[in-house]
This record gives structure tokens, sequence and C-alpha cells, in this order.
């Protein structure tokens, strides 16, 4: 049979049946044990979906052993399996009402009270003793358990024995095997001394089969999702290794895992054997089938039995590997060759290491998960203190360690500066940008609690995302910044893509049992390739946590950052203020004695300067004055506009512009200069005297630097994003409304952008286009930014200058 095995074989462990069509029996709503007790030998053939079998209640035992159901009170057999003759040389309607001293003597029954009375029994199976062997049956392994308030005593061959060969009285111990203690006591030291889950299920498996003899043992792992994954294998040489193979999850039904995680171990030492009904079917006292959930013997499903058939499995032992009462896996062992007896001893050997296993892994594995923990953490603190030296995140994903450094994700990404950094397998940047606006709406990214978004299946949740399953079924997000714009992301690939599936789903069906194609590994394959579309593994809670963690060291420098930042503001505003006060004081102090010294050139100039010499050199000292008698005065009023209080209302700038004009006008009165407004200004929150002032100096200069005939002056405001489309429009402002002063005149070269704007700055010589101080535009950009607006200009040499500038409502300044 195994020479036969194919890939296909290895489909599974258990099975899972094609659905029910309508031609098989199936298509029937009613189940025949509807009306009648269940047994897998009447009704086995017609089940049709695992899920509806009854297997804790199947009716039927292992041939290989006999079991009896006893009435607690009394000890006496209530019910017997139908093949007693067999084992225990009684035909069942012997014993059926009859004390259980009828087939154990009255030294056993004595035994069998007293195991009762003193040991805890309920749903747990105790050996009770051997019942030696005699003329007609072999020596007998019994155990006992209860359960519903019957006790189900089973009996087994101890293997050491044939019929006939000893006729030893009762015995309460079993008789000299191997020596088990020993074994065990060698095994788990080797177990404890593993450091990884895996190397501990590497060993385990090897124990087990040097302790079972079974041709393959497999320390098989169940996923999240349930599918299953052959995560460590001892196995005979000359067999294929199935190891890092994965089965679907419906290779193991709901209701097996179950039973498996609730039973200790489930030998089938013979899946060829026969199977023995119980008789009557139905507890006479209670009138329900036995629950056999913790019985070795219990009956196969036919289902299953096939499945192992097909794989070439002669006999067969599992064990579940649980984690916190969780079924975490199996050990789940073949044995090919042929039938193979499991002794109690050994059984009992098997599952003990079982269970050491199950404890030996809980703490391996946390010992991993703290290592892992303890990776990210570190991660996390290089890929900040990085950050905190390049003044930026971008190292996080072009650095040593990046993103990924201990992650286990495919690729990772982060919006970052109004632009998407990218490390390793992630969907392009149109994909991110539009994945990223879908994930502000799933963060809740004021919560105080983590913000972080975890899926493994991103497509079922953002169907766009079937677009780059493949690199991103899993994502793990968590935003940088309050507005969930900056983000930071981890990526995991699609399952299918990462794992070797036991079996490949595009073969053909070549195995089918002997009740036809209704067990078809390659259906349960299909199914399970439906199950893990677009599916990757899923985030562990320590990766959750480690993402949630970053998200807070990086939001933390940025608020350290922020208040430095602000702690420079507060100095600049206050040496600002200093230096206006200083000005002030500096400006108006020295007027005092510029004034004095005008004062005697002047009397010096009346009382007749000795020469044409002096009187030149007495001329010049009084325009000298005079000038910086009016730089003073410009810088006296920086001062103010610096310091003074702003008086903010609702203001009509189109009044505040007539004023100007007329203001502006006054000086001209040329008749040949035009300032017009193509249309009427909104109103707006602001000091007008301030504004009015902006007006006329920009009106003013647009008139002054003007070596037209006609000189034309348009004042207007366009909508913020027309200009923010030109890409013209300074960054950092949200107001919608944007001021011009649009001139014809002489223009400005854009080298000497920024130079206008300084104080006392002028592009011309003193006394050209009308002289000046150079402080008009340094007031008019204090003005603007006292509003908490802007200046800028568009200009080009010979071709006109336009001013722009913006207003808001409230003065912080
Ligand atoms: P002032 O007009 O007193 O010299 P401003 O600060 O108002 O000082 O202007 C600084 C300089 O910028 C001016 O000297 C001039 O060279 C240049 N400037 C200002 N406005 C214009 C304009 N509309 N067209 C061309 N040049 C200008």
């Amino acid at each position: 049979m195994r020479e036969n095995l194919t890939k296909d074989m290895q489909g599974a462990l258990f099975a899972r049946p094609a659905p029910p069509t309508a031609a098989s029996p199936g298509a029937d709503d009613a189940v025949p044990w509807d009306t009648q007790p269940y047994s897998i030998k009447r009704h086995g053939l017609s089940i049709t979906n695992c899920d509806a079998e009854p297997v804790r209640t199947p009716g039927c035992i292992q041939a290989h052993g006999a079991l009896l159901v006893l009435r607690l009170s009394d000890l006496s057999i209530l019910q017997a399996s139908e093949n007693t003759q067999a084992i225990l040389g009684h035909e069942p309607h012997e014993l059926l009402g009859h004390s259980v001293a009828a087939v154990v003597e009255h030294d056993g029954e004595v035994r069998l009270r007293s195991i009762l009375a003193t040991e805890p029994t309920e749903r747990n199976p105790i050996y009770a003793f051997t019942l030696p062997a005699s003329e007609q049956i072999a020596a007998l392994d019994v155990t006992l358990h209860t359960i519903d308030g019957s006790a189900i005593l089973e009996f087994e061959a101890t293997g050491r024995s044939q019929p006939g060969a000893e006729t030893s009285p009762v015995v309460s111990l079993p008789r000299p095997g191997p020596d088990y203690y020993s074994l065990i006591k060698k095994t788990m030291v080797r177990l404890q001394t593993m450091e990884t889950g895996l190397t501990l299920c590497q060993s385990l498996a090897e124990e087990v089969r040097l302790l079972s003899g079974l041709d393959r043992v497999m320390i098989y792992k169940f996923h999240a999702d349930h599918h299953g994954e052959v995560f460590a294998e001892s196995c005979r040489s000359d067999l294929a290794p199935w190891l890092g193979l994965h089965y679907p999850a419906g290779d193991i039904p709901q209701q097996a895992r179950d039973l498996l995680a609730k039973t200790s171990i489930r030998p089938v030492p013979d899946i060829h054997g026969e199977l023995a009904e119980m008789m009557p079917l139905l507890n006479p006292d209670t009138g329900m089938p036995v629950d056999m959930t913790f019985c070795a013997l219990r009956g196969l499903s036919l289902m299953h039995t096939e499945y192992l058939q097909n794989m070439g499995v002669a006999a067969g032992l599992t064990m579940p590997l649980l984690r916190d009462n969780v079924l975490w896996g199996l050990i789940s062992c073949h044995h090919y060759s042929g039938p193979c007896h499991l002794p109690y001893e050994l059984r009992a050997a098997c599952e003990f290491l079982a269970q050491m296993g199950s404890l030996q892994l809980r703490a391996v594995e946390d010992r991993e998960n703290a290592a892992y923990r303890l990776r990210l953490e570190e991660v996390n603190q290089q890929l900040l203190s990085m950050a905190a030296q390049e003044g930026g995140l971008a190292s996080m994903t072009d650095g040593k360690p990046s993103l990924l450094g201990a992650m286990h994700a495919g690729g990772a990404a982060l919006f970052h500066r109004d632009r998407w950094w990218r490390v390793g397998q992630t969907p392009d940047e149109s994909q991110l940008e539009a994945l990223s606006h879908w994930l502000v709406g799933q963060l809740d990214v004021g919560s105080v609690a983590s913000p972080v978004y975890a899926t493994h299946a991103l497509a079922a949740a953002y169907p766009p995302g079937a677009a780059f399953a493949d690199v991103a079924s899993g994502v793990l997000a968590a935003p940088l910044s309050r507005s969930g714009q900056n983000l930071m992301m981890w990526f995991r690939p699609e399952v299918q893509k990462t794992v070797n599936w036991g079996g490949n789903p595009h073969d053909k069906p070549q195995v089918t049992g002997p009740h036809g194609p209704r067990l078809t590994p390659r259906r349960s394959f299909e199914l399970f390739s439906e199950s893990v579309h677009q599916q990757a593994a899923p985030w562990l809670p320590v990766e959750i946590d480690a993402a949630a963690r970053l998200r807070t060291l990086i939001m933390e420098l940025v608020i350290v950052r922020a208040e430095r930042l602000a702690g420079l503001n507060a100095d600049l505003t206050r040496s600002n203020e200093e230096l206006d006060a200083f000005a002030y004081v500096a400006s108006h102090d020295l007027k005092e004695p510029l004034r004095g010294i005008y004062k005697y050139a002047h009397q010096l100039m009346e009382a007749v300067p000795a020469n044409e010499e002096e009187k030149r050199k007495l001329e010049g000292l009084m325009r000298l004055t005079l000038r910086m008698d009016s730089l003073l005065d410009s810088l006296l009023h920086f001062s103010r506009v610096g310091r003074e209080e702003l008086t903010l209302e609702e203001v009509d700038l189109n009044e505040v512009l007539a004023d100007a004009m007329e203001m502006v006008g006054s000086r001209t009165g040329d008749g040949c200069t035009e300032i017009v407004a193509l249309r009427l200004l909104p109103p707006i929150m602001c000091d007008r005297i301030r504004v009015r002032e902006v007006l006329v100096n920009l009106l003013s200069n647009a008139i002054k630097y003007n070596d037209k005939v006609a000189k034309r002056v348009e004042v207007g405001f366009v909508g913020a994003h027309e200009i923010a489309l030109r890409g013209a429009f300074p960054a950092g402002t949200e107001v919608q409304t944007v001021y011009y002063v649009r001139d014809n005149g002489i223009g400005i070269s854009s080298r000497h952008f920024d130079q206008v704007f300084k104080m006392f700055k002028r592009l011309h010589g003193r006394e050209d286009f009308g002289g000046g101080t150079g402080a008009g535009l340094t007031i008019v950009r204090k003005l603007v930014e006292r509003h908490r607006g802007q200046v800028w200009l568009e200009s080009a040499a010979g071709e006109g200058s336009t001013f722009f500038f913006t207003l808001s409502a409230s003065d912080d300044n």
C-alpha cells in the first residue's frame, strides 16, 4: 500500500469529504440516526458531512478490545461490545445484567470499587489491573473511567501473552515490560535543554518514535486559521519526509479538533481492524448512547479510516499538544508496515511525553516571544535614535536597521514630509496613497489607547487591496500624526505564496476510496485554497504592541522637538521685542541730540560762514542731519509697528483702498497715473489703519518705481488656490484670499526679491526715483506678519511688479 503512496495521498490527516451533491445520500435532509441510535457500522457509510457525524457516540469500538458499561451503584453490566466472546470469553447476552465479577472475578470487582472510591475517575481513564491470561483469553489490561453516571471498563490485550500461556491471579500492577520510567526520565532531561519551539518539537518527534517504534512521528502545528503544518518530523529513512507541508483546516474538522483536545491519547492499532457494536446501543438506565470521548477503543469514523487507508497508514497514534488548554497541535504517528500493538504502558509513556511536551512548549514559546519582543524593542530604540540624530524619519526605510529590522514582514512604508518612503515588498505609491486614505477612516487616531490597525486579510475589508494581495494581504498600520496623514505600515504577503502545500491543487485526484470518490483530498485542498486566498499570516500581539510602541516613541520625539521649537520661538519673540524696544529708545533718544546738531549748524549758517567751502560743509551737515532724522523716524515707526496692539475690526477694504488711493493720489497728482480696482474687495477682520499703511506703501512704490508715461496700478484679489496652482503660493498658510498690487513699472530682478524687504535696503541711488529710506517694504512685511499673513512678489526687471499679501483675522504676535 505504501509503495502506491502518491503525493496526493499525503493530502491530509483526517478526511473532509466532498460536499453532498444532489445525487449523494446527503442530499436528504434527515439522517437515519435521527430516528434510531447511531452506529458507525450501520450508518457510517451514509455520512457525507464530517460536521454531522456523532463522533463522541459512535456506538462501536475498535474490535481489538472489549468494552463494558457498568451501572455505578452495583457494578452490573448494562452494555457490552458485541465481541466479548472473542476477548473476554463470554457472549454479551451472558454478561448483560450480571455483575462485573462475571468477567473480572471477585478480586477484580473489589479493586474496581476501591479505585472508584479513591481515584479521580470522572472522564479520566485509570489503569485498574491486568486480567491474567486463561485458556480462552490473552492477558488483558483493564482501564476504568466514569462518565454520565456510568462506569466504563476497557479491555485490551497486553500483548505480552497468548491465551493459555498464564494462569496467575489478578494482579494490580502491569508486569515488567520495557523500562518506560527510565526512558522517560532521560527524554525529559533532553527536552528540557531545548531552546526553541522548533528544536523542542524535533526532539519530541524523535523521542516518541524511539519510544513507540512507529514509522513516522509528526508534530503537527495548527495556525490561527486552523490550517496545519508539519512542524517537526521523525520518520523511517526510506519514507518521503512531509516536514514543512501545510494542510487545509478542513482536514481536521472542528469536531475532531475539539475531541482531540479532550482526549489525551488516541490509539488506532489496526486501521483495517473490525468494529464491534455496543449491545444494546443505548444505555438501558439513561436511554442514551455511550459517550466514548475518553475511550481508547472508540470506533473510528469510516471517513477517517478510509482516508488513512488511502495514505497507506496501517496503524496510528495521536496525542494532543495543548497550550493553556487550547489545542496547539498534535503528535501524530503513522505506522505503515502493518497493525501495531500499542499496550497501555507504552501509551501512558507517550501520553506523558505529550503532556511534558505541552508544558515545555509553553515555556519555550514564552521565551521565544520574550526574545522577539526584546529584539523589536531594541530595533525600535535604534530607529528612534537614528531619527533623532537625522531630524527625520527617512532613515527608517533606508537606514540600518530599517522598519524591517526585527518585524517579520515583507515590506514597510512610511508617509512623512509629504512623500512615501518604502523598503522591501510594498504596494506602489498610488496604491499606498489610496490605502492610506482608507486607513485614516479605520484608525481611531485620537484614541488614547493604541490606535494601531492590523489585518491579515486586507482585501476582505478593503476590496481594492485585492490588486496587491500578493505583497500586502497583511497590513499593520500606525498613524504618526493626529490627523493620521503621516503613517507607518508593515506588509505581509499572501500565505498561499509563502507555504509549501501538502499537494498541488492542480493535480487530478488520483485516489478514490473503496466507497468511490467520496473522499477526495484534492477537493479539500481546493476548498482550502479558497479559504486562504488573499490572506497573510496574522500579526502577533507582540508585533502589534511593538508597532504601537514605536508610534508612541516617535510621537514623543515629535513633541520634544515641537517643545524645543516653541522654546526657540519664545526666545526669538523675546529678542525681537528687545530689539524693537532698543530701536525705539535709540531712535527716540538720538533724535534729540540730532535736533541740537541741526540747530547749531543752522545758527552757524545764519552767522554767515567764512567762505564757500565752510558754507558747503555746513549745508552738507544740515542735509545729513535731516536724512538721519528721517531714518530715525522710519526706525521709530518700525519699532512702533512691532510693539503696538492691533485694533481688529470688520473692515470694508474698499473704503480703506479709497483712502489709500486718495493719500497716494494727492502725492502724485500728475494726471497720467491710473489706479484701478477691477472688482470689489471682500470684507475682512483687520486693523484698518495698518492695512491702509500697507496699501499706501505698495501703491506709492508702484507709482514711484515706474518710468512709463502712462503709469498703471491694479489692485485686486484672487483665491489662494489659483495662486497655489501656479506653484507660487508660499506653504504653511490656510487663508483663502490673496491681495495684490500690480504695476507696469521698472520691475525687480528675482535676485533682489528678498533684499527689498530688508531694512534701509534700496536698489537705487539715494535720490533716484524720488528718494526714500528703504524702510517701506520692511514695515509692510511687519504689518502683514502682525496680521499673521505673508507678503511676496512676482516680477522681472523691466516688466512691472506684482506684490501679493495675505491677511488673517487674529493677532497673536
Ligand atoms: P523705499 O521706497 O523707501 O526705497 P521700500 O522698502 O519701499 O523703500 O523699497 C525698497 C526698494 O525696493 C526700493 O528702493 C526699490 O528699489 C524697490 N522697489 C519697491 N517697490 C518697487 C516697485 N513697485 N517696483 C520696482 N522696485 C520697487
